[in-house]
């Protein structure tokens, strides 16, 4: 079946309504965003689609966007992450320019504003312990407790919290809360911590602090620094806002940013999670964060998704406030109609069987004109050696033919694509009964694929000659998760991991072109699909991942719907 993708909606969602009234308003002359990671692992798809929200509406307003990287708990932090987020983000196709900005750029700022705090009465430091400060903080239905350092003299905060930065304490013998107050029916009101001890090593200030911000009081005031007009995050942030404009409330700060909230992507049968994606990692269910099951830009990179498609995805499934999960379909959908534009077609045999052209010479190679991609001329043609020996898909061929079976079986005639028509003739079978050759003769005059008399044979299969086919290995991939919806029925989601999800084929042959592809060019292999050139591949043993079948079962779902 044929459809066409569908077009991309017209950009308009309530985020962009906000935005586009305070622009008219006044509110805000220069819109400013940001991408604010944290560099605690590699970027998934769910950033993906924060990603082209903030750089897309900076650039529909002429804006700009800043990518910040949230860097304010150095025991999960690494160098290798920061790396990773930056090539991920500009092969996405955005770019921050000079906006290139860490959250630990502001520690001694956000010190110094915890100090005003605490010196403005409306922070203090806390000898409660992790637990206990759990315990008085109550719960939904009842208020909490103040704790018993809530009213310590300021002084006695100001020179404790001076004490903290300079090391005197271990982790978890203090910390800096503000004071808002502890019966607020928001539990993110009752005193939240804001300063907290820990002693690491932070990927970019070394040993200079042993005292670090808390998000909910780095993010905001980072905002406010960098003059972000728009701080767009996803919902579980909502509760969090009443201290987001709090803060900006009652501290000197530059400027006043607002926090919208949006829907955060969920797709099937995988897990946007970088907690979870760091145990897949960590214990060997994958290859890595770049492996081609993982859910992961780079992971989708390696396993041939464009980025135009993951672009067009983020377009096609828009911005929302209420939680949905998308099928992983949709995903491959908008891949799809990116590789079905771009990708140039080659020959590869999954599953090879051989066929001897009996009446065709031995020793003679000729050359075959083959088109590079029919949904693109300019494209252009290629030269493909054919002789006497092929190899074709085994199961492109049935003895005893099915009913609906149109390919190769005895006594029939197909097309061997842009090459010649060829009838089998007979089958060679090993000891065991298993088909090892088969015979055929071809009509010299079908050269091209077309012939003269108008016989237009009911199948057209792939081939390769065997003489110069190249050995390949191509990894099968599927659903990381058998489960749609890993973990939501209360298993552990790594119960539902899919024992399947890669399966390797040594058998497989490829065109010799082919084996020259470099890393990361995406082809479709001839009736079969899009494969991508891997990195572990050498010209000799090249390696592809297949990106996706051509089979599109999600438009079918919904063109029935
Ligand atoms: P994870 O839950 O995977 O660890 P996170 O929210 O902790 O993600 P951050 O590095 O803090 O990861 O996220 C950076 C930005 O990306 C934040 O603004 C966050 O709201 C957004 N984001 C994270 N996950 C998604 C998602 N699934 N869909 C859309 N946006 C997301
Ligand atoms: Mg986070």
């Amino acid at each position: 079946m044929t459809s066409e993708p569908t077009p991309a909606p017209a950009r308009s969602d309530f985020i962009r309504d906000i935005v586009a009234a305070d622009v008219r308003a006044g509110r805000a002359k220069t819109v400013v965003t940001r991408f604010p990671p944290e560099p605690n692992g590699y970027l998934h798809i769910g950033h993906a689609k924060s990603i082209c929200l903030n750089f897309g509406i900076a650039a529909e307003f002429g804006g700009r966007c800043h990518l910040r990287f949230d860097d304010t708990n150095p025991v999960k932090e690494e160098q290798e992450y920061i790396d990773a987020i930056e090539a991920d983000v500009r092969w996405l196709g955005f770019d921050w320019g000079e906006h290139l900005y860490y959250a630990s750029d502001y520690f001694e700022q956000l010190f110094a504003w915890a100090v005003t705090l605490i010196e403005r009465g409306l922070a203090y430091v806390d000898d409660l312990s992790a637990d206990e400060i759990r315990e008085y903080r109550g719960t939904l239905t009842e208020p909490g407790r103040n704790s018993p350092w809530r009213e310590r003299p300021t002084d006695e905060s100001l020179d404790l919290f001076a004490r903290m930065r300079a090391g005197e304490f271990p982790n978890g013998a203090r910390v800096v809360r503000a004071r808002i107050d502890m019966a607020a029916p928001n539990i993110n009101l009752r005193d939240p911590v804001i300063y907290r001890i820990v002693h690491a090593t932070h990927p970019r200030t070394g040993d200079a602090w042993c005292v670090y911000p808390t998000y909910d009081f780095a993010h905001g005031q980072s905002d406010a620094i960098e003059g972000i007009t728009h701080s767009i995050c996803t919902l579980e942030f909502e509760v969090h806002r009443p201290l987001y404009d709090w803060l900006i409330e009652n501290l000197p700060v530059p400027s006043t940013p607002r926090q919208y909230e949006f829907a955060r992507l969920n797709l099937t049968h995988t897990v946007l999670s970088k907690r979870v994606l760091l145990r897949l990692v960590n214990e060997g269910h994958v290859r890595g964060w770049d492996d081609p099951r993982m859910p992961t830009i780079s992971g989708a990179r390696r396993r041939g998704f464009p980025a135009e498609g993951l672009r067009d995805f983020a377009a096609m499934i828009g911005v929302a406030k209420a939680d949905a999960v998308v099928e992983f379909g949709q995903l491959e959908y908008a891949v799809r109609g990116v590789l079905n534009r771009t990708s140039q077609r080659r020959f590869g045999v999954l599953d090879p069987v051989k066929v001897v052209i009996e009446n065709y010479p031995v020793g003679q190679t000729e050359m075959m004109t083959v088109v590079n991609n029919p949904e693109d001329p300019s494209a252009g043609t290629r030269e493909v050696a054919f002789g006497r020996e092929l190899w074709i898909e085994r199961e492109d061929f049935m003895e005893e033919p099915a009913p609906k079976f149109f390919r190769l079986s005895p006594g029939r005639e197909v097309r061997l694509r842009n090459a010649f028509f060829i009838t089998c003739t007979g089958v060679v079978k090993d000891a065991d009964g298993r088909i090892v050759e088969l015979r055929a003769t071809y009509d010299p005059a079908t050269r091209g694929g077309d012939s003269p008399d108008g016989r237009r044979p009911k199948a057209t299969l792939h081939w390769l000659s065997a003489a110069h086919a190249v050995p390949a290995e191509i990894r099968l991939y599927d659903h990381l998760f058998t489960d749609p919806f890993p973990g939501s029925d209360g298993r552990d989601l790594f119960e539902s991991i899919n024992p399947a999800s890669e399966t390797i084929l040594t058998g497989a042959l490829v065109e010799p072109a082919l084996a020259g592809l470099s890393a990361g060019e995406t082809v479709q292999f001839e009736r079969l699909g899009y494969f991508c050139a891997d990195r572990d591949g050498r010209p000799e043993h090249p390696v592809f991942n297949r990106t996706m079948t051509l089979k599109d079962t999600w438009a079918k779902v919904q063109a029935k719907g």
